[in-house]
């Protein structure tokens, strides 16, 4: 079976020496040793002022949420993952679905100032497929109206915008380390924090809300084991190596799919792509539930990432947004990761092209 992604495991041995030294320390979480080298060297790979570990990104997107005082509505997309929105509800908040952009798949930042209200207090975007949204215009946005900007980056690892990461940009940014992400910690996450106030307060909260027998507030548990850090350590050196595989192979599915028929997001100028994921755009929604049955006949499975478009989750009532409804019903997500075998890609571009009638 080819999975639409793999995690990758590092040799046995090569987690064994960690698990070594967990053993000799038998401190296995809490501001661990490995956790506490994990950050940093997280903190300087991206290249940014402040990073905390988390133990999800689920929960990153929560603390930001609460750090930065967030409450009322919150303007956020459509097309995403659904804990980005499910966040924002746990957070008790509103979230108020703006369409996204038709070339990058992101909030259209153009769409966000018409969803201002007096209740809006933040803007929740995701960077999707690790592509950038509008950060410049964005930015702006919640400079005149008083937004906090916060960005969902589970998708951003490695990629980089104007030179700098692009968990650099906005009052926060959250990133995740699943198991399904090209970088993985099993579980984990980060929030990417510009003041050492707030890196404290994030600090806080995701470690119950006290130093030893000082509270400060009201926390809650999202903190990294040892285990979780030891992986990270394992596969951080690895990421060039990773996204290097990914982009060849995307390279390989560009030139099979080329005359295809079939459309693709458009990358803006001045990024570094981190190849995250291989999304691919079909003329109708029954194309593509067809070439999905297809190729799981051949044994590939191909997800529809993003469906549906959130603001027709069942339990909520969100404004139509029909950019983002159109391309969750005709998008699928080729299988993408770093041993992916070039034969098989070969494979899934013959089936794709057959069964587009190609
Ligand atoms: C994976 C993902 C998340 C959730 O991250 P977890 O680490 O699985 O909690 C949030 N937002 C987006 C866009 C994602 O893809």
């Amino acid at each position: 079976m080819i999975n639409v992604t793999k995690s990758y495991l590092p040799p046995l041995e090569e987690y064994a020496k960690y698990l070594e030294r967990i053993w000799a320390s038998r401190w296995i979480t809490n501001q661990g040793e490995l956790e506490q080298e994990l950050q940093e060297k997280l903190r300087a790979y991206l290249g940014v002022p402040h990073f905390q570990m988390v133990s999800n990104g689920t929960i990153a997107l929560q603390i930001a949420m609460r750090a930065l005082e967030v409450t009322g509505e919150v303007i956020t997309t459509p097309f995403s993952y659904v804990a980005t929105t499910t966040a924002i509800l746990w957070e008790h908040c509103t979230p108020v679905f703006v369409d996204i952009e038709a070339k990058t798949f992101c909030l259209d930042a153009a769409r966000i100032e018409s969803a201002i209200t007096d209740r809006t207090s933040a803007i929740l975007a995701t960077h999707v497929y690790g592509y950038p949204c509008d950060v410049e215009k964005i930015a702006a946005i919640g400079r005149r109206y008083g937004l906090k900007v916060i960005y969902d980056g589970a998708h951003a690892f490695g990629a980089k915008l104007n030179g700098l990461s692009l968990l650099h940009y906005g009052d926060m940014a959250t990133v995740s380390f699943h198991a399904t992400k090209p970088f993985h910690t099993i579980e984990g996450g980060g929030v990417i924090v510009h003041t050492p106030d707030l890196a404290r307060n994030v600090g806080l909260y995701k470690s119950f809300g006290h130093i030893g027998d000082d509270y400060f507030t009201m926390g809650i548990n999202g903190k990294m084991s040892e285990f979780h850090a030891a992986m990270g350590l394992c596969n951080l050196p690895r990421m060039a190596d990773f996204i290097a595989r990914r982009r060849e192979l995307s390279r390989q599915y560009d030139a099979g799919l080329v005359d295809a028929g079939l459309e693709f997001p458009v990358k803006p100028p001045n990024i570094e792509y981190n190849y995250s994921y291989y999304p691919v755009i079909f003329p109708s929604e029954r194309q593509v539930l067809r070439v999905k049955v297809e190729l799981a006949k051949n044994g590939v499975n191909a997800r529809r990432y993003f469906y549906p478009s959130l603001n027709k989750l069942p339990y909520l009532k969100g404004a139509d947004c029909p950019v983002s409804e159109d391309i969750a019903s005709r998008v699928l997500c080729l299988p993408l990761y770093y041993e992916l075998d070039p034969a098989d890609v070969n494979r899934i571009t013959g089936i794709v092209r057959h069964a587009c009638g190609r």
